[in-house]
């Protein structure tokens, strides 16, 4: 079947077309600019611009797909988890469509597209283990089926593209943090400060991330104080130091939750990765590095379906459709949607 997937819940506004496991097209239209100047994205500019680009980035994925409405066999959108007013708008366009076309209608878990990535592109059979480290979540799921989850740990504070971000903010360098920590960290010095390596000492797979920002501040700080400012190579090391934290952390968590996984399904040895911060060169090599060591097989999405898009949106309501799932129009737009509540939450209406 051919869906339409429709994606809103965060600051990117997304349309895409996608057949089982092609996607036909994909269209993502940032909104970074109209956040840039206030240091994050804020909700009530990005409702309503999602409210006025939601239109055009179906458009445009419908033309660049060479499919006109007509074509489209159902109609994908996320229902949450995220900012409620750009969740709504896309929820009431894709009704509006469902109901003026008569095709099915599908809400989608923003999470659920996103662990299911790696079986669009490259095939992952369930189950797999999951670690979804973005701009708002952080957590290790057992995929066992579209909508079949079981967490295994996850950040009790911030998220680690949340922690980007603030250091990014912290130490004056535009947003989104994760690719400018990343550039900077390029050239930087990894030894020069002493990061913290949080929750390391505690045992199972859950993660803490504050405590490296108060460590980036207090660094930062410090240097400020002796010399008056920051140099170039300041900045560079502060960052190559703050991702290498970011990046041992979560390769020693990884490995906690491996052995936990692997413990239970021996015969599937898969480790995939998704959420923006997967777009992350170094946490990418130590994680490829880690499978590598144990002989499993490792999937990272390419950058593009990493962060947000809507095809990872229909192709997640693609494989739901298949299932026999659907809404109808008391389908509601959810700000909080845990994944591993099981399928009534997914199948039902959204009460
Ligand atoms: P969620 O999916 O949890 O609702 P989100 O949709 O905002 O959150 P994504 O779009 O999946 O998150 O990812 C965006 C986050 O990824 C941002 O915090 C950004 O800083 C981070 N990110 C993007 N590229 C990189 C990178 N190269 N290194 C580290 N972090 C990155
Ligand atoms: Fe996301």
């Amino acid at each position: 079947p051919l869906i339409l997937g429709i994606e809103s819940s965060c600051d990117d506004t997304a349309a895409a077309l996608v057949r089982g496991r092609e996607v036909l097209s994909s269209v993502v239209l940032g909104q970074a600019e109209l956040h840039a100047a206030f240091g994050g994205v804020v909700p009530e500019i990005a409702a309503r611009a999602h409210a006025e680009k939601l239109d055009l980035a179906v458009e445009e994925a419908l033309s660049r797909g060479g499919v006109t409405l007509s074509g489209i066999d159902a109609i994908a959108v996320t229902a949450g988890p995220g900012l409620i007013g750009g969740v709504l708008s896309g929820v009431m366009l894709a009704k509006g469509l469902a109901l003026g076309l008569g095709t099915p209608l599908i809400g989608v878990n923003h999470l659920a597209g996103h662990a299911l990535t790696p079986r669009l592109t490259d095939g992952l059979a369930y189950p797999y283990l999951m670690l979804l480290v973005s701009g708002g979540h952080c957590q290790f799921l057992i995929v066992r089926g579209a909508q079949a989850f079981s967490r295994l740990g996850g950040t009790i504070d911030d998220a680690p593209g949340e922690a980007f971000d603030k250091a990014a903010r912290l130490l004056a360098l535009p947003q989104p943090g994760g690719p400018s920590v990343e550039r900077e960290a390029a050239t930087g010095d990894p030894a020069r400060f002493a990061f913290p390596r949080p929750l390391l000492d505690r045992e199972g797979c859950d993660f803490s991330f504050s405590g490296l920002k108060t460590a980036l501040l207090r660094a930062r700080d410090a240097i400020v104080a002796e010399k008056g400012g920051l140099t170039r190579a300041d900045r560079a090391d502060l960052c190559a130091g703050f991702q290498a934290a970011v990046c041992d952390v979560i390769a020693e968590k990884t490995r906690r939750a491996l052995t936990l996984y692997l413990s239970e399904h021996p015969a599937e040895p898969a480790l995939a990765v998704a959420g923006g911060v997967a777009a992350n060169t170094a946490i990418r090599g130590a994680l490829t590095e880690l499978c590598a060591e144990r002989d499993l097989r490792f999937t990272a999405p390419p950058l593009a379906l990493c962060t947000d898009n809507a095809a990872m949106i229909a192709y997640a309501g693609g494989e739901l459709f298949e299932a026999g799932a659907g809404d109808d129009m008391t389908l509601a737009a959810r700000p909080r949607w845990p994944l591993d509540q099981g399928a009534a939450p997914m199948l039902g209406s959204g009460r």
